[in-house]
């Protein structure tokens, strides 16, 4: 140590080992600085910035190396080889080089190494600046000196770098210079830059002191030195240029720091207005995608949702990945500028229906597509509801009469390519408008829902069921052999309707009635094949309801004569054609007229007299029975209230006259009308009326008989369950039914039901009359068995007005 000391003291000249320690200092300095914008900037820019410091740094050291040398003043003259001396600037610049190199690598062991190879740079130079010396003396060297001034240089270039050294946060991951991370000088603080430069300084110095102290200078007179420029001005040149390389460095250093600094806040800010860019993209509820190349280059929150996906499952894949393969064609060039309907593929396998509407943008630089997707299930959702209700009934969720049309034209087209058979059946509830009448429009929804879901379960899986109004329901067969699946349907379905429902926990019985159609022997269009099953379903009625009709020829013939019997009783009702017959009911012992029936009569102008039993069904179902009824009703009155006073009229009411809740009402306006005292007015209506709808023809019946008119029960005996209606309601007459009577002489069980009703009526305090007397024999009979009152041909047939008029003027017969 001492001969260090010495050495500085006694052989240097201090202003130069000042000198010297200034412009090591500065490169000290200079070499951190390149350092950071070395370590700051990546690829060309980092190597440029590794040489500069390289160049600086070495020739720093080189620089202070050669101050020190001027000041080292030993007793004798001292030149340097020009060559050697340039190559020990080589190996300062070139090792420095190598040591920063390495210490860019970052970490503390690439800043240990690099540091130790600044020593060797450092050692290198001095040795071989070292050689450069012409004297007149032989150089040696102490090789303890020489070890700790190695270990000197080294252990302070180390120290330096280390205390510099950082995790590296520039880099190739970061883009480009303006992403660069933050700033050494920020990070290490000033006072850590200080202290490094000082140890580098140290190490510097420490190096070239220890190595001079090693020195041991044997004067030689042989050795004559070629004298170079004087000293001071070398020194003064040296140090001039060195500074000005260093200070030039410097200054680079510092504006590239400047700018890095400047493009760091500029990028700081451009990360936070990217942040509120994201944040603004991911609380928006349409998906963004935005991609170049076909590939996807960032996705927002409402995207993961859309795809089911994490965003680096996304990003980075080709765009077509996500959307399903019936969409991807047109949309591998470009994103669509018109909105557009695409279906997406979820990470579930499911299709995600979307719209998407695609805007050109840069992306860093580049072009690329910012596409917006907007969630369209929710609206598929609506339209499918829409949709689903235009084309099915709201109550039984049955497909309608549309979507019907549809599938038959579709079956019918399918059958026709492949020859194939189809069905249609059509079919309604037999009692649906009594069931309605009885339990309001509540309990005719219930059975009908019911009966749907008893049709579907009654149908096969493929059959069409459909419901087009009321209880008018339709079904489709299609790909089965006719006719043998439309009967075997047709009976499921009788069967399945035919069993009680519930209603309200009550128990009703309703059935159907079905016809059908086959293509393509019935009709080859759907419209045709709807209205031949609708023939066929009118005969099912007209056979006793609860049973299936195929469709014939023929019947179309009679639906036609029906249709023209429909029309003619419309223009009969307004023209002459209608008349009213009366038939006379007399006292079965003394045969005395105790009234008439009231029976219609058709005069039809080109088939003559049409029987009451041919139009009145169709009156009842076209709604004509109404005003035809009335009309009767007004006639018969008319004609009774010009008879004596003890003569009745009895009047037939249909069972469809009672479904309208005035009857009592026009009725009793009719009596007033035409001044017939109600009692002189029998009422007929057969139990047809109890069953269709027993509560309230039960009350309307009530309230004729309060309004004092009289009420039979007609054609007794041919129901089904007779004398329950006696117990419902107190009937003034049962009317037995002809059928028992014209079989009474020879049929020992007509005679006996015959008398056990009387009896009964008897019992109940009924009139009896028995219908369709045609002979003396019958008459006796009825006679034996006290029957009240008869009627029929015997007494007399059914005859105009007048000719009861004459009738009652017969001075023995009206008695
Ligand atoms: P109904 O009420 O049982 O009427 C008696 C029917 O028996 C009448 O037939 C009458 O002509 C017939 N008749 C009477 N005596 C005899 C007889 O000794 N032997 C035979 N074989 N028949 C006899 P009509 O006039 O053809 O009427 C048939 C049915 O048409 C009536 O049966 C009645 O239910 C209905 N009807 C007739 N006129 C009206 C009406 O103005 N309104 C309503 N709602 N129904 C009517
Ligand atoms: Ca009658
Ligand atoms: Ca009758």
């Amino acid at each position: 140590m001492f001969d260090v000391y010495a050495c500085l003291t006694d052989q240097h000249n201090p202003w130069l080992v000042a000198l010297a320690g200034v412009i090591c200092l500065f490169a000290a300095w200079t070499a951190l600085s390149l350092t950071d914008r070395a370590r700051a900037a990546v690829g060309r820019g980092r190597a440029l910035w590794t040489a500069a410091g390289a160049l600086a740094t070495g020739g720093g050291i080189w620089a202070t190396h050669f101050v020190a040398m001027l000041a080292f003043q030993p007793d004798m003259p001292i030149g340097y080889d020009l060559g050697v001396t340039a190559l020990s600037v080589a190996l300062a610049v070139g090792l420095t080089g190598a040591g920063l190199g390495v210490n860019l690598r970052g970490g503390l062991l690439p800043a240990l190494g690099g540091g130790g190879l600044m020593g060797a740079a450092i050692g290198a130079m001095h040795y071989t600046g070292m050689a450069a010396v012409r004297a007149p003396a032989t150089l040696s060297y102490d090789p303890r000196f020489v070890v700790a001034s190695l270990i000197i240089g080294g252990a302070g270039a180390a120290a330096a770098l280390a205390l510099t050294s950082g995790p590296l946060t520039a880099g190739p991951l970061t883009a480009g210079p303006l992403t660069a991370g933050p700033l050494t000088g920020e990070r290490g603080g000033l006072k850590r830059r200080v202290a490094a430069a000082g140890l580098l300084t140290a190490g510097i110095c420490g190096l070239h002191f220890t190595a001079m102290a090693a020195v041991r200078l044997i004067p030689t007179e042989a050795l004559l030195v070629p004298s170079t420029t004087a000293p001071t001005g070398l020194a003064a040149a040296v140090a001039g240029i060195t500074m000005m390389i260093l200070v030039l460095s410097l200054a680079g250093s510092i504006v590239d720091q400047r700018l890095a600094d400047r493009a760091a806040r500029e990028a700081a800010r451009l990360r936070a207005s990217e942040t509120r860019f994201r944040q603004l993209a991911d609380v928006t509820f349409e998906g963004i995608v935005i991609h170049a190349g076909k590939r996807i280059l960032d996705v927002n929150r409402a995207m993961t949702r859309l795809l089911g996906r994490a965003p680096e499952d996304i990003i980075g894949r080709p765009v077509l990945d996500f959307v399903a393969p019936g969409h991807r064609k047109g949309l591998t060039h470009a994103t669509p500028q018109e909105p557009r309907e695409i279906a997406l593929l979820h990470a579930d396998g499911s299709l995600v229906d979307v719209e998407v509407l695609g805007e050109a943008i840069e992306h860093d630089g580049r072009p690329a597509w910012v596409v917006a997707v907007r969630d369209l299930r929710e609206r598929k959702q609506a339209e499918e509801r829409l949709r689903h209700m235009a084309h099915h009934d709201l109550l039984t969720q049955l497909p309608n009469r549309a979507l019907f049309n549809d599938r038959l034209e579709q079956a019918l087209a399918q059958a026709e390519r492949d020859g194939g058979a189809v069905a249609v059946l059509c079919l309604d509830l037999d009692r649906f408008k009594a069931v309605n009448d009885l339990l309001g429009h509540h309990g005719g929804d219930a059975l009908l829902q019911q009966a749907a879901q008893r049709l579907l379960r009654a149908a096969n899986d493929q059959d069409t069921v459909a419901r087009f109004s009321g209880d008018e329901f339709v079904v489709l067969q299609t790909r089965i052999a006719q006719p043998a699946g439309a009967e075997a349907a047709a009976k499921r379905m009788v069967a399945a309707l035919g069993a009680p429902f519930d209603l309200d926990g009550q128990p009703i019985l309703v059935g159907t009635s079905i016809g059908i159609a086959l293509y393509p022997q019935d009709a080859r269009s759907g419209e045709g094949l709807l209205r031949n099953a609708d023939t066929a379903l009118y005969r099912a009625k007209a056979d006793g309801r609860g049973t299936y009709r195929f469709f014939e020829a023929e019947m179309d013939a009679r639906l036609q004569e029906r249709r023209r019997l429909e029309r003619d009783l419309q223009q009969a009702l307004f023209g002459e054609q209608l008349t009213v017959h009366f038939q006379p009911l007399g006292d079965c012992s003394t045969q005395a007229i105790v009234g008439f029936e009231a029976l219609v009569r058709w005069n039809h102008p080109e088939r003559g007299l049409v029987a009451p039993s041919d139009f009145i069904p169709v009156a009842e179902d076209t709604g004509l029975i109404v005003p035809l009824g009335e009309w009767v009703l007004r006639e018969a009155c008319r004609e009774a209230a010009r008879w004596p006073s003890s003569i009745r009229v009895a009047v037939n009411l249909s069972p469809v006259q009672f479904r309208h809740a005035d009857l009592t009402e026009r009725v009793v306006a009719i009596l007033k009308d035409t001044g017939l005292p109600p009692e002189r007015l029998e009422l007929e209506v057969t139990e047809g009326v109890l069953i269709d709808d027993s509560a309230r023809a039960l009350s309307t019946l009530r309230a004729l008989k309060n309004a004092g008119i009289r009420i039979s029960l007609d054609d007794f005996g041919t129901g089904y369950s007779s004398l329950s209606y006696l117990q419902s309601f107190p009937f003034d007459k049962i009317k037995i039914d002809r059928s028992f009577i014209g079989n009474m002489p020879t049929n020992e069980d007509s005679r006996s039901i015959v008398r056990a009703i009387i009896a009964l009526a008897r019992s109940l305090r009924i009139t009896v009359t028995a219908e369709g007397v045609e002979t003396e024999e019958q008459l006796r009979l009825l006679r034996s068995e006290a029957c009240n009152q008869v009627q029929g041909y015997l007494l007399g047939r059914p005859a105009p007005a007048g000719d009861v008029t004459a009738r009652l003027a017969e001075p023995e017969l009206a008695r």
